[in-house]
């Protein structure tokens, strides 16, 4: 039995009933795989801690109705059935109220195809026609999408975020009131929003979903409304901005830092352009506003600063020139490390393929890429100073004093070490050292 099918039994034995519920069941029928398994149940929040007492359980939302039960190590969500109170703020029902309905339940979901039930056996509870909503690949809000869209605006971003990563249309009506009622996404806690931008950007159709869209990321990123149209005017380009930012957001690889800086990359271009004698464009610096950009909108988004300055180091470099020889590789892997050379390399790759096709240069980037897996296996070479086979204390044994000069002798090391002027050999850098005091 699947840990989900044993936590039902044991809410039916208790005389409880309890199906699975949202996102799982969606991706049941879809073919894919569950991120989650979530449970629906008509007990009380106290009656599942006595349901639950031989488990081990997590009281993730106890006051929302919400405990995880840990079965057969697999964490599990049960949740009282629900009825959220009015919405007076856009974002947080005033109250949440239990209920002893099922089909209430599912009713406050978001959208039809994420509110559907089933049983342990796999039988499906459909009130609102998400299987067929399913098979014709569509969003379509529950009940009034003008209404649900009011009570709770983050359901604007979920349903771009789910037509991008299920690939589905969003509903005529349901992607009017989306548009209509797109200021209330300011509403919604930074976080919640960032959450769905970042899932959103990894979807397989986000090109599509931000071409037809763009307003509604726009009212995360204002500066996306000036990409809207922008012609470039630049022989290196065949698309307007805009198509130009979803193709490459689309060809980099689906995570959310990689996403991110493609996203953000060139919006720095509106800001910087200028024209030349011929009447051709230019955006020189448009790199670093961009990063300004990035910078400000990642922190008003509450972004973690791991991604923040990832993303802000992808952009601020996107422009720089590939690297045209293995020497040059060599130079990068020492100034950025290749973890993040990787990825620049990869943004770089989505980059030039959102340009016209006679500009693609898909086989240096590749070729840059086999350059750093070959450095990085030469034995005689390194790129980080953990890597060399002498560090600080060799050195205090040689003579120095703890201080600067340390740091300073170390990193020349290392320099010529990448670059292939000395081997990482022990012995050879100690003499180097000592014939350098
Ligand atoms: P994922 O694959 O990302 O987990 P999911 O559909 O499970 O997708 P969750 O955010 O985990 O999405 O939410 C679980 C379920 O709760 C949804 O399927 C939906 O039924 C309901 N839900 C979540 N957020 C909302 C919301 N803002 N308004 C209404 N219903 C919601
Ligand atoms: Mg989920």
């Amino acid at each position: 039995m699947m840990p989900y099918q044993k936590i039902i039994k044991c809410l039916q034995n208790a005389g409880k009933e309890g199906y699975l519920v949202g996102g799982c069941v969606r991706d049941h029928f879809l073919n894919k795989k569950a991120q989650d398994f979530d449970v629906t149940t008509n007990a009380l929040p106290q009656e599942m801690k006595t349901i639950f007492a031989d488990y081990k359980v997590i009281e993730t939302g106890l006051k929302h109705g919400t405990l995880t039960v840990l079965c057969d190590g697999e964490p599990i969500e049960v949740t009282t059935y629900r009825v959220d109170g009015a919405y007076s703020d856009g974002r947080h029902p005033d109250d949440v109220q239990f209920s002893s309905s099922l089909i209430e339940d599912l009713k406050r979901r978001d959208f039809t195809v994420n509110a559907m039930a089933m049983t342990a056996e796999g039988e499906i509870i459909d009130p609102f026609g998400g299987r067929e909503d399913l098979t014709n690949r569509t969003i379509r809000a529950v009940g009034d999408p003008f209404c649900r869209f009011e009570e709770d605006a983050l359901r604007i971003l979920r349903a771009v975020r789910f037509a991008s990563v299920l690939d589905f249309t969003i509903e005529k009506n349901t992607a009017d009131a989306a548009i209509a009622l797109k200021e209330r996404v300011g509403l919604v806690s930074k976080e919640r929003c960032f959450s769905e931008i970042k899932k959103a950007l990894c979807g397989i159709s986000i090109d599509r979903v931000l071409m037809e869209y763009p307003q509604i990321f726009a009212t995360v990123l204002p500066e996306i409304e000036d990409t809207i149209g922008y012609n470039q005017n630049n022989p290196h380009h065949c698309y307007d901005l805009l198509t130009h930012t979803a193709l490459t957001v689309k060809n980099s690889p689906p995570d959310p830092i990689l996403r991110l800086a493609a996203l953000f990359h060139d919006l720095g271009k509106p800001n910087t352009h200028s024209l030349d004698e011929e009447g051709i464009a230019h955006y020189y610096g448009h790199a670093s506003k961009g990063t300004e950009i990035a910078k400000k909108r990642l922190e008003e988004l509450k972004s973690d600063n791991y991604t923040k300055e990832e993303v802000l180091f992808l952009v601020r470099h996107h422009d720089a020139p590939a690297e045209n020889d293995r020497e040059q590789v060599a130079k990068k892997l020492r100034r950025f490390g290749s973890e993040r050379l990787r990825k620049l390399i990869a943004l770089r790759r989505a980059d030039n393929l959102a340009q016209g096709p006679e500009f693609y240069r898909t086989q240096l980037h590749d070729q840059c890429l086999i350059w750093i897996d070959e450095l990085l296996l030469e034995e005689d070479r390194c790129f980080t100073l953990s890597k060399l086979t002498v560090n600080g204390k060799d050195l205090m044994d040689l003579g120095y004093s703890q201080g600067p000069v340390i740091g300073e002798m170390l990193e020349k090391l290392l320099t010529k070490v990448s670059e292939g002027e000395l081997p990482n050999d022990r012995e050879t850098l100690l003499e180097y050292v000592k014939n350098a005091k």
